[in-house]
């Protein structure tokens, strides 16, 4: 790794963890952070999660196994050339999505509807409940135990209520300070993967056409650069080579947008990088309003498809079904959720019940949820 800058996060200006533990032999702090990620039954599970598309739909779509693969690429990308922390960028990004519900936006809007009288659902709240809680792996503490810095980036957003039962990690949405850049990077690296991803994947399932996408400029300025140095390039080698320009021309954006940035701006550490009014790291206005037109297509003519919307009402019945079911009767829980939610129940009530079964349900993978929904509501399983 090349020297940091003084605004990157590093071992030394660590506010270090949790419980408190011996530092890594042959580590920093970050690299072991990133490496309990991969190990954490959490993380495997994401390759069973939808991104856009049910995961049994097809092998060639993304997951958000691989969707979180791809934030990490282009986060560290980013991270390694502005000399931020490129691991502690790995690891925020590979944690982003851990607390996902299976069925992707669906699944999530669905179990935030289900717990609107508990306090709601928000995923970036429960991915770091995930490492903080639930992965129950270590014999000194629950959860991953991670650096303070990969859990303030894994918190992306947080409401206010919440924000206050949090404790430090959440104090910055109550002081409206920003992440450190490390997170910054992996935000915007989250917003132009999954762009660009969803892009590819809808063109594969034949849900939107280059024809459509060429009236998006950012599309269309690399279909006409590609087409001009391969006239008979086609199909998916043509899509590929549009969508790779495309990442890139966001990326060198951003990294230039940023340096210009942190060099007017001069933050001298991690803390003064909080104390900024706005991220440091972004892209320029036009690049900005570019990416916010490929996402507003992208919302109307993927998103809101018939046959994507076919696949989200069924998800969506699916994680009510399982909720209501639980919460009417806790006997229909494998034991070991039972006794959770006994125990939660006896602290704290239905909310405590409620937490239990969200928990429960947010950690399902698709075909688990599909599978726990036959199981229980399909008559025919009887036979
Ligand atoms: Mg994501």
């Amino acid at each position: 790794m090349s020297k940091l800058a003084p605004y990157a996060a590093t071992d030394a200006s660590s506010r270090g963890r949790r419980h408190k533990e011996p530092g890594p032999n042959y580590r920093t702090e970050y690299q072991r952070d990133r490496d309990r990620i991969v190990h954490s039954s959490a993380f495997r599970r994401l390759e069973y999660k939808t991104q856009v598309f049910v995961n049994h739909e097809g092998d060639m779509f993304r997951t958000r196994l691989t969707h979180s693969i791809e934030v990490a690429q282009i986060s560290r990308s980013i991270a390694r050339i502005l000399n931020l922390n490129e691991d502690l960028s790995e690891t925020i990004a590979l944690a982003h999505d851990l607390g996902h519900t299976p069925f992707g936006h669906a699944g999530q809007d669905a179990l935030n509807y289900c717990m609107k009288d508990y306090g709601g659902f928000e995923h970036n709240l429960q991915s770091l409940r995930t490492v903080d809680e639930l992965e129950k792996s270590y014999a000194d503490f629950a959860g991953l135990n991670l650096t303070f810095e990969s859990r303030e980036g894994i918190l992306k957003h947080c409401s206010p209520i919440k924000a206050k039962a949090l404790g430090d990690v959440g104090q910055r949405f109550l002081d409206k300070q920003q992440p450190n850049l490390e997170a910054q990077a992996v935000n915007l690296a989250d917003e132009i993967a999954y762009n660009n991803h969803d892009v590819d994947d809808g063109l594969r399932a034949g849900l939107i056409s280059i024809e459509q996408l060429n009236e998006v400029a950012l599309f269309n300025t690399q279909f006409i650069a590609v087409k001009s140095s391969y006239p008979k390039l086609q199909g998916r080698r043509l899509v590929h080579e549009i969508i790779r320009r495309v990442i890139n021309v966001l990326v060198v954006d951003l990294i230039e947008t940023s340096q210009a940035r942190l060099q007017a701006a001069a933050p001298e550490s991690v803390d003064d990088v909080r104390q900024q009014g706005q991220a440091l790291i972004g892209f320029s206005d036009e690049m900005k309003e570019q990416s916010l037109e490929l996402k507003r297509f992208l919302r109307n003519e993927l998103y809101r498809h018939y046959r994507v919307h076919r696949m989200t009402n069924k998800a969506d019945r699916i994680i009510r079904d399982l909720f209501d079911g639980f919460m009417t009767d806790l006997h229909l829980l494998p034991p070991e959720q039972q006794k959770t939610a006994s125990a939660y129940e006896h602290n704290d009530g239905k909310h405590g019940r409620a937490l239990a079964v969200a928990d429960y349900i947010a950690g399902m993978t698709d075909r688990y949820a599909i599978r726990e929904h036959r199981r229980i509501f399909d008559p025919s399983e009887l036979t």
